[in-house]
C-alpha cells in the first residue's frame, strides 16, 4: 500500500498548487488503502509561522483532505514538524561524516558569495570549488561546531537518472551537480537533506510534488544512493498558471489562495474539482465528483502540459455543484453567508425553498446569500431605476393594480395560485403574461430576474409582497 506526503513549507496560506499536491496524494492513498502523511518542512526560522501551519491545517480541513499521520494525529513517525526532528538530521549527517560522504564546509559567506560573483560574471552557475572537501580538521581559527555539512558528491563521469511517473526518465551527469549544503551549523536541515532524511524514515513509497522540485530529485536521489536507502518513486506534477498565462503565484495572483474562495463562495467539491483538473483529466469529464476521483485518479495520467486558470470555469462548476449537493447541505452552507449580512436563517422554513430557487441562478454562496439579503430577508426593496422606468409607468401599473387586488384576494399563498393570478389578470387585459409578471416581479424584487413569480411571491411572503406592491404603487 501507497505512502505518500504532503510537505509544506508553513510561510503563508495553502495555496492552489498545495491544495493539487495534497489532493492528488489524498487519492492516490485512499483509492490503494495507503497512508497520507502531513510534514510541516518548517526549517525557514523567519518565514515559518505557527499562523501559517494552522492556515494550512485549515485549508486541508475545508477541503476534506484528511491526512493520517501528522499535526493533531501523531503516528509511528513523529514527530511531524522538521523543527522537532533536528537530533534525527545530526545523526545521520554523523553517519555520512564517518563514511566520508559528507564533510564540514568552513567557508565563510562571503567567500562563497565572492566566487559565486566570479561565476556569474563569466556567464556560468556557481559550483562550490571543493575547498573543503579534503579537510581532515578545521582550518586554524576556525570551530568545527561553525561549519556547514556538505554532501560529497561522487567524482567522475557519472549520471544520476530516475524515471517519473508523470516525465518519463529524466538523467544529469554528476558534473552538473556539487557538493551541496545538508545541514546548517545550526542544525537546520536544508530542503534536499530533511526531505530526503524524512521520507525514507517515514517510508515513504511515491513522492509527488510541483515540478519545481524536479531538479532536486537528483542531488536528493543522491543522498539516498550514499545512505544505502533505496529511494521511493517520484512524480512531478505540471505547472500552473494563472489566467495571465505567468506561473501562478502568490505575490501576482490572490487566486492563489486556497481560502480566498472559500470567502467567496465557492464550495470545497468544487474547487477540487477545479484542482484536478489542472494537469490531469479524465476523457471529456468536467463534473468529477470525489467518488470518481477516487475510481479514476493515477499519477500515470498526469502529463507535462500546465494547467491554465479558468475563472470562468472555477465558477461554472460552482454552478453545477450547487444544483448537484441537497438542498440541506447548500442551506447548510449559506447560512454563514447570510450572517455576515446581519441575517440569521437558521430555521428559517424558507431557506430550502430559497435555496432551491437560487441556485439555479447564482454562481457562489456569497451571490445567493447577497440575492436573499437584498430581496427576500428585509422589509422594502430598492427598485432598479432602469427596470422601474420600463415596467412601473402608464399600463403596466393599471396591471399591477388589477394583480394587486387577485392576490391579496388568494385564500392560500401558494406557488400555483400565485402563478394563476397572472394568468388570469393577462387573460382578461388579453395581454401576454409578461406584461403583468414583470411589474409584479419588479415591485417585489426591484429588478427584473428572479425566479418564477408564483416562487418568488411565495418566498417573500404574503404581507410583505403586497407591501411592496402597494410601494409600488403608491
Ligand atoms: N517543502 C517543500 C515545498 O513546500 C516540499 C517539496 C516536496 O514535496 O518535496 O515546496
Amino acid at each position: 500500500a501507497p505512502r505518500v506526503r504532503f510537505a509544506p513549507s508553513p510561510t503563508g496560506y495553502l495555496h492552489i498548487g498545495g491544495a493539487r499536491t495534497a489532493l492528488m496524494n489524498y487519492l492516490q492513498a485512499r483509492r490503494y488503502g495507503g497512508t497520507f502523511i502531513l510534514r510541516m518542512e518548517d526549517t525557514d526560522q523567519v518565514r515559518s509561522t505557527p499562523e501559517s501551519v494552522q492556515a494550512i491545517l485549515d485549508g486541508l480541513n475545508w477541503l476534506g483532505l484528511e491526512w493520517d499521520e501528522g499535526p493533531g494525529k501523531e503516528g509511528p513517525h513523529a514527530p511531524y514538524f522538521q523543527t522537532q526532528r533536528l537530533d534525527t538530521y545530526r545523526e545521520h549527517a554523523d553517519r555520512l561524516l564517518a563514511e566520508g560522504k559528507a564533510f564540514r564546509c568552513y567557508c565563510t559567506r562571503e567567500e562563497l558569495d565572492a566566487q559565486r560573483q566570479v561565476a556569474e560574471k563569466a556567464g556560468g552557475a556557481f559550483k562550490y570549488p571543493g575547498t573543503c572537501r579534503e579537510l581532515k580538521a578545521p582550518p586554524p581559527g576556525k570551530r568545527a561546531e561553525d561549519a556547514v555539512i556538505r554532501f560529497k558528491m561522487p567524482s567522475g563521469d557519472g549520471s544520476v537518472s530516475f524515471d517519473d511517473k508523470a516525465l518519463g526518465k529524466i538523467t544529469k551527469p554528476y558534473s552538473d551537480l556539487d557538493d551541496w549544503v545538508m545541514l546548517r551549523a545550526d542544525g537546520i536541515p536544508l530542503y534536499n537533506y530533511g526531505c530526503v532524511i524524512d521520507d525514507h524514515l517515514m517510508e515513504i513509497t511515491l513522492v509527488a510534488r510541483g515540478q519545481e522540485h524536479v531538479n532536486s530529485t537528483f542531488p536528493q536521489l543522491m543522498l539516498y544512493q550514499a545512505l544505502g536507502w533505496q529511494p521511493p518513486e517520484f512524480a512531478h506534477l505540471p505547472l500552473i498558471l494563472g489566467p495571465d498565462r505567468e506561473k501562478l503565484s502568490k505575490r501576482k495572483h490572490p487566486e492563489a489562495d486556497v481560502m480566498l474562495h472559500k470567502r467567496n463562495g465557492i464550495m470545497p467539491e468544487a474547487l477540487l474539482n477545479f484542482v484536478i483538473r489542472l494537469g490531469w483529466s479524465h476523457g471529456n469529464d468536467e463534473v468529477i465528483s470525489r467518488e470518481q476521483m477516487l475510481q479514476w485518479f493515477d499519477f500515470s495520467d498526469v502529463g507535462t502540459t500546465s494547467g491554465v486558470w479558468d475563472p470562468k470555469k472555477l465558477l461554472w462548476l460552482n454552478q453545477q455543484w450547487l444544483k448537484l449537493l441537497p438542498e440541506a447541505t447548500v442551506a447548510e452552507r449559506l447560512l454563514p453567508f447570510l450572517e455576515a449580512k446581519g441575517i440569521q436563517a437558521r430555521g428559517d422554513a424558507r431557506l430550502e425553498p430559497l435555496v432551491r430557487a437560487l441556485r439555479e441562478r447564482s454562481n457562489t454562496l456569497e451571490e445567493m446569500a447577497t440575492t436573499a439579503a437584498n430581496v427576500y430577508f428585509r422589509s422594502g426593496i430598492t427598485l432598479d431605476e432602469k427596470a422601474a422606468a420600463k415596467h412601473l409607468t402608464g399600463d403596466s401599473l393599471g396591471l399591477l393594480r388589477q394583480a394587486r387586488e387577485a392576490l391579496a384576494a388568494l385564500p392560500e399563498w401558494k406557488v400555483e395560485p400565485l402563478d394563476g393570478v397572472v394568468k388570469t389578470v393577462s387573460e382578461a387585459a388579453s395581454v401576454g403574461m409578461g406584461k403583468v409578471a414583470q411589474p409584479i416581479r419588479v415591485a417585489v424584487t426591484g429588478n427584473t430576474t428572479s425566479p418564477g413569480i408564483g416562487e418568488t411571491l411565495l418566498l417573500v411572503g404574503r404581507d410583505e409582497a403586497l407591501r411592496r406592491i402597494d410601494a409600488a404603487l403608491a
